[in-house]
């Protein structure tokens, strides 16, 4: 049995988590539209890890036994002026989810669930990879400039990442 308020933070975050995979989504709708397939590539598969996530959460709800309440998804649609604004975004964006995580750890912690803690452990791990891929990206971005032939090869560069599943695994 767990503590009413980390199952709801839980299953909130089920949300966020989608709502991650639909911005990055987003952002690859936007690189698709100037060209930067790379880029696109990059977010693509950026949306298929956060939806990973957003099962994970699902599933530790239903190994525990908890009815998953699954909500809305909110509109992720913005305007980017330059690839930097929509790198900017994911680091942003990347921020917010750890401390969303950071949020459901402590309420966890605050009731001595040990087992929502050491199922979190991995997503703790997860965001400073998180953030520090999202640092990366934006620093390479100011290093070569978002323009031209250098954004191009950033683009060539970056595009080269591959989808992989995540280590967690709980069925
Ligand atoms: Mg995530």
């Amino acid at each position: 049995m767990l503590d009413q308020k980390v199952v709801k933070l839980l299953n909130e975050q089920i949300n966020k988590e989608f709502f991650s995979a639909y911005l990055y989504l987003d952002i690859a709708g936007y690189f698709a539209d100037q060209g930067l397939d790379g880029f696109e590539n990059w977010f693509k598969i950026q949306a298929m890890e956060e939806r990973d996530h957003a099962m994970l959460f699902r599933q530790y709800l239903l190994n525990n036994g908890y009815r998953v309440h699954l909500t809305a998804i909110a509109d992720p649609s913005k305007q980017y002026d330059s690839a930097k604004a929509a790198f900017e975004e994911s680091l942003k964006h990347e921020q917010y989810v750890t401390a969303s995580i950071n949020t459901i750890y402590g309420a966890a912690e605050a009731v001595k669930d040990y087992r929502t803690m050491q199922f979190l452990d991995w997503f703790v791990k997860e965001q400073g990879e998180e953030e520090k891929n999202a640092e990366d990206n934006l620093r390479k971005i100011e290093l070569v400039g978002d323009k031209g032939h250098s954004l191009y090869m950033l683009d060539h560069a970056i595009g080269a990442r591959t989808y992989s599943p995540p280590s967690l695994d709980l069925d």
